[in-house]
């Protein structure tokens, strides 16, 4: 059997932020190598699986010395002489030899590492998304992370990601030519404006703004200066991250506090003078009622989107299904830790009618697998920064070189 795993090996690499990341080879008996590295976040959900980091001195406490040994040690162990074709049988044998309901002991980092690499060595010199698709298949729309705030910035700004969706194209080709035609005219009209300095973890420009409305200004701005129609061809989402400002009191934004309600409401009158199409995380992980009350009154002209509160894990997620707390969700790989079960929960959102998201880590690598499961599964979105850094652009390059056999332009928004 070609893809029986004869040998699986981890190594620290760093990730875009410089900070220590786990990478896996996993060899198979074919002769086949497949190689995953995994993300990581900075504003993490407090939910997600575990991701095993070393503490003390070295690397800022940041080390992965541990989980690395966890793959080469007990994983290695366990999987070798498997079939790496049976995904599910390797996540369950992972999942089980961890033991813990957050893969706290192993590592979700470990993990997933070990379970993409297998996906990878499986496919050998094929191509993922052909192996994952099911029929129909679709590039997806991207939602490009232009102007970075919140965790990701040295910024005032609250709100961690302004992006633009080139949702009003053909291709996905035309799409990204837009996106990229925009983000050079932001960094002009923020020139302009005096603003321009460094960019985010995403590659996005990280401006100090008087109010968070100003972003959306300035991206209304940049759209237009870049010869787009705003609303038609290219329009906003927002990724809020508003768990970074949620407090005891209230939610602290502009320089005031809001309760859940109050917050909702502004962005109601957001979505009243903006072309925004999607918002994410507009509040905090824990509380659903703000959620219900947002979705109920404004789901019929926005997808709200949730990430830290679903944080792709299914039982958390079939609780939002069911009490209507949002109409989308964001998945991350290494928010819940195996291929099988991001596939499982990018399953139930479509058994449930929710739109799906496909997305990157703040902290990125140069593996691309995102890229192709956005398109195998059909997902529709993908969230993968701006259009620069190659943490960033490995994504939109691999959507490129998939656009040459799939010419199809998921119909989203
Ligand atoms: P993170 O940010 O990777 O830092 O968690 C991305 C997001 O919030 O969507
Ligand atoms: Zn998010």
């Amino acid at each position: 059997m070609g893809t029986r795993i004869t040998r699986v090996h981890a190594r620290m690499i760093l990730d875009s932020r410089g900070n220590p990341t786990v990478e896996v080879d996993c060899h198979t008996a074919g002769g086949f190598m497949g190689r995953a590295a995994v993300p990581s976040g900075a504003s993490t959900g407090r939910h997600e699986a575990v991701e095993l980091r070393d503490g003390g001195l070295a690397w800022a406490g940041k080390g992965v010395e541990q989980a690395v040994a966890n793959v080469n040690g007990p994983i290695a162990s366990a999987i070798v002489g498997m079939d790496a074709s049976n995904q599910q049988a390797i996540d369950e044998a992972m999942i089980s030899l961890d033991g813990t309901p957050n893969k706290g002991s192993l590592g979700a980092n470990a993990i997933l590492g070990v379970s993409m690499a297998c996906l990878r060595a499986t496919v050998g010199d094929g191509e993922i998304w052909q192996h994952l698709s099911s029929g129909t298949t679709s590039l997806p729309v991207p939602l490009m992370n232009i102007l970075n705030g919140g965790a990701h910035a040295n910024s005032n700004v609250d709100v961690q990601e302004f992006m633009i969706v080139p949702h009003g194209f053909d291709t996905f080709p035309e799409a990204l030519c837009a996106g990229v035609e925009i983000y050079h005219a932001l960094r002009k009209v923020l020139k302009d404006a005096g603003l321009l300095g460094g960019v985010g973890d995403e590659g996005g420009f990280a401006p100090n703004l008087p109010r968070n409305e100003e972003g959306l200004r300035y991206v209304v701005n940049a759209i237009s200066a870049a010869g787009y129609e705003p609303g038609t061809q290219v329009s906003i989402a927002l990724d809020v991250a508003s768990q970074e400002f949620c407090h005891s009191d209230g939610y602290h934004i502009d320089g005031r506090v809001l309760s859940g309600s109050e917050l909702g409401q502004l962005y109601s009158s957001w979505l009243d003078d903006y072309p925004i199409v999607s918002i994410e995380d507009p509040f905090g992980e824990d509380d659903w009622d703000s959620w219900i009350e947002f979705t109920s009154r404004e789901s019929h002209r926005v997808q709200i989107v949730g990430d830290d509160l679903y944080v792709t894990n299914p039982e958390r997620f079939a609780k939002g299904i069911e009490e209507g707390a949002s109409n989308a969700i964001l998945i991350k790989l290494n928010q819940i830790g195996t291929v099988t079960e991001t596939l499982q929960v990018i399953q139930m959102a479509k058994d449930a009618g929710f739109g799906t998201i496909i997305s990157h880590r703040s902290g990125e690598t140069a593996d691309s697998i995102i890229s192709d499961i956005s398109v195998g599964t059909n997902a529709g979105q993908i969230k993968t920064g701006a259009p620069a850094r190659s943490d960033r652009t490995s994504k939109y390059n691999q959507l490129l070189r998939i656009s040459e056999q799939c010419s199809d332009y998921a119909n989203v928004f």
